[in-house]
């Protein structure tokens, strides 16, 4: 049978350390590590992210503040927002909920989180650390997404790897993340010529697109691991469904049992929320260093 990677076992394992790593940060800075969202709007699919968030905030005992703008908002007030909370020292990490609309400059308005309090890893300075630098500071769903193959022991060393998607936040971070892994990547978007030729060489596919089926049987071959990021919203009969971007069923059967694949849900969703909080408590550790250096100091 083919390998089911279920994010839903690994998340709920790592979650037993996290919560051991979050209360002694809490008991060293006498105030429960916070979390600072920041929403633009009111897309339904962002305000779904940010309750599955606060959720599982609520559950390891992290404070979430979220402040929603409307989306006529001025960039000036966000980014002064962004700045209260830069200096506010009851918040441990800020996140802006991607995407932002697009009168606004995502850019400007991302600059202006402290690197120390990025717990998305997507500002300028910390987009040079795992791009450039390799260090192991990564955007949550690349950060998921490695942590789910470490568990599964699937080792990326001189693999081949396909990620499918080139975004910023999603795609790139994971591309580097497998590289900084040891894989071979191949980066596929919309312009690429033959996708199929590109899954097919490659010993991992991970797709990061937002099409549902995109990625066929045809796409696939045997013992192969698929890692399906994608998340879309369709309707079967009358009812909603949430998929991923592979035709699971059929594809799992091409993948045999040498092959592992990723369900949806339940597959990098929940490693992604995870992951987001691993990075919280990385935002935590360096504060907590920043309050020591600055004792030493005195
Ligand atoms: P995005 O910014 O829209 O990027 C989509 C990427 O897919 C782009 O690079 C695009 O290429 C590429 N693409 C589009 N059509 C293609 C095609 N026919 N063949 C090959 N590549 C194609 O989206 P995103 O923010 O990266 O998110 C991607 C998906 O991941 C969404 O469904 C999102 O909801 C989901 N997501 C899931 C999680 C999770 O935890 N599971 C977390 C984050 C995001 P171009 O660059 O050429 O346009």
């Amino acid at each position: 049978m083919t390998t089911i990677l279920s994010g839903l076992i690994v998340r709920d394992e790592l979650k037993k350390s996290l919560i051991v790593k979050i209360k002694a940060l809490q008991e060293k800075r006498g105030a429960p590590l916070t979390l600072a969202i920041i929403q633009v709007g009111d897309r339904a699919d962002s305000t779904a992210y940010i309750n599955s968030k606060n959720k599982f905030a609520a559950e390891i005992s992290v404070d979430v503040k979220i402040i929603n703008f409307q989306e006529n908002i001025n960039q000036e007030e966000i980014i002064s927002e962004i700045k209260k909370f830069n200096k506010d020292k009851k918040i441990t990490g800020i996140i802006v909920q991607l995407p932002l609309p697009k009168n606004l400059d995502e850019r400007i308005i991302l600059d202006a989180i402290d690197p120390a309090k990025d717990a998305d890893a997507i500002t300028s300075t910390n987009v040079k650390k795992w791009m450039i630098q390799g260090e192991p500071l990564y955007p949550a769903t690349a950060r998921g997404v490695g942590e789910l193959l470490d568990f599964y022991k699937i080792s990326l060393k001189g693999k081949r790897v396909c990620v499918v998607g080139r975004s910023k936040l999603v795609g790139m971070p994971i591309a580097a993340m497998c590289c900084a892994k040891g894989a071979t990547v191949t980066v596929c978007h919309s312009k690429t010529e033959d996708l199929m030729k590109e899954t097919l060489a490659a010993n991992v596919i991970i797709s990061v697109v937002g099409k549902a089926g995109i990625i066929t049987a045809g796409h696939v071959r045997s013992g192969q691991v698929v890692i399906d990021v994608g998340l879309s919203r369709i309707v079967v009969g009358t009812k909603p469904k949430l998929v991923g971007d592979v035709d699971f069923e059929k594809v799992k059967v091409v993948l045999g049992e040498n092959g592992a694949i990723t369900p949806v849900p339940g597959g990098v969703g929940p490693m992604t929320v995870l992951a987001l909080f691993e990075n919280l408590v990385d935002c935590a550790k360096i504060e907590a260093s920043r309050i020591f250096l600055k004792a030493e100091a005195v």
